[in-house]
């Protein structure tokens, strides 16, 4: 099967959106994904038909939210192949993912003297909840750093591990360089020096088919929101075992078992983890979205993104001044760069007048402008329904900013 592109693009009602005058190009999918017809009218017919609090109810409605609740936990769960529906915690995204590992796990497993590893090109959601941890508990904040090209320095994670090791946050796919890391071999290093290991797959969920088994990963996270499921909701996975003998995290709601003064227990997975009301609209939104991916097929997805992705490279690597940061081998998805003389935020404001959304900044990746020593890029990040029409009017649009320059 390949990508029907036209059928696709007409999934997505934004897309046929004008901005100023111009036909919407948008180049921003790293930063969240836009929401096909099949996801939108799932929540609306939630909301119009069978909206009401899950899990304690007795009547038609709540059993109908629940039943949807539940339903989406387990196309989570066959989607990264998790042994048990009961590993798949719903938060509210990647950052809410992290920090619970971060002060649950953290909390019970990590202690003064011990060592925390990130790499240098995390998210700052995948820094901070650590360094946060580290500070409170007099922990140790490592960094695995990468190259000029944005590969990381794998031959160096053995030598940072020592016994004090307890865990390596890691992500999967760099959301400023678009590289692609090792996971799987990071993981069996992690493992053979008894170390677990935290996968953030914001970026990577969305392009590349996961399998948490197969991986035999400790813990996955990511959002809703960037494969082309609602915001506000997203996921951790956890094996198991790791997260039963985990404290909860947040307190109130579906997360006990009996409470009194003098002592609460708590529930079983996964409510454990799920204090409050739950995003069920949310959720059940995630799981139209991952349903419909699935119809598209990830595979068709990953090898036509990865077209998009080198014809785009290749055209902007002919425009004089233009420099791309992040090239490593494996890579995808993202292409950050900027242009002699020009700051990014005017290259980004003045496509922005062509129609062509882009991001320009840090990208919440501080550390990895630090070690290019620059305050930002300019972002293009592509998904499946961008065409290469699309392409040439982004490139397009660059000369036209460059010639503004005089370049
Ligand atoms: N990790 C990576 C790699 C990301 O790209 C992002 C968002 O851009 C996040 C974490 C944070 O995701 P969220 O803001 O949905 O929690």
């Amino acid at each position: 099967m390949t990508i029907d592109i036209n059928k696709i693009r007409k999934d997505f009602p934004i897309l046929e959106e004008k901005i100023h005058g111009k036909a919407l190009v948008y180049l921003d999918n790293a930063a969240t994904t836009q929401k096909p017809r099949q996801v939108i009218d799932k929540l609306t017919e939630y909301y119009y038909k069978y909206n009401s609090n899950i899990h304690r109810g007795v009547h038609y409605l709540s059993n109908k939210s629940t039943d949807g609740n539940e339903n989406a936990r387990a196309i989570v769960q066959n989607f990264i192949h998790a042994k048990h529906s009961h590993e798949v915690i719903f938060t509210s995204g990647t950052t809410d993912s992290v920090n619970l590992v971060a002060n649950s796990f953290g909390d019970r497993y990590i202690g003064q003297g011990d060592e925390v590893i990130v790499s240098e090109m995390e998210h700052h959601s995948n820094i901070v909840p650590w360094q946060l941890l580290c500070e409170r508990k007099k922990a140790k904040l490592k960094v695995l750093p990468f190259d000029d090209s944005g590969e990381l320095m794998i031959e160096k994670l053995d030598g940072l591990i020592t016994d004090s090791t307890k865990i390596i946050a890691i992500n999967h796919i760099s959301n400023s360089l678009g590289t692609i890391n090792p996971i799987g071999e990071i993981i069996k290093i992690a493992h053979a020096r008894n170390v677990r290991v935290l996968v953030d797959a914001a970026q990577s969920i969305q392009h590349k088919k996961i399998d948490v088994q197969e991986l035999d990963v400790d813990f996955l996270v990511f959002s809703g929101h960037k494969i082309y499921g609602p915001t506000g909701i997203g996921v951790l996975y956890g094996k198991e075992e790791l997260l039963n003998a985990m404290p909860p995290w947040k307190g109130g709601g579906e997360m006990i078992q009996e409470v009194t003064f003098e002592k609460t227990t708590y529930n079983e997975l996964p409510f454990k983890f799920e204090a409050g009301t739950p995003n069920y609209i949310d959720a059940i939104g995630l799981g139209a979205a991952i349903e419909y991916v699935q119809s598209i097929g990830l595979h068709e997805i990953d090898a036509y993104e990865q077209e998009l992705v080198e014809y785009a490279t290749q055209k902007l690597l002919t425009i004089k001044g233009l420099k791309i940061y992040g090239t490593a081998k494996e890579k995808t998805s993202v292409i950050s760069f900027l242009v002699d003389g020009i700051h990014f935020y005017d290259m980004g404001m003045l496509l922005d007048q062509l129609g062509i959304a882009v991001r320009t900044g840090t990208h919440c990746t501080e550390p990895v402008m630090q070690h290019f020593k620059i305050d930002g890029t300019v972002r293009a990040s592509f998904s499946f329904y961008n065409t290469k029409e699309e392409i040439d009017v982004f490139y397009n649009g660059i000369l036209k900013v460059c010639a503004m320059f005089a370049h």
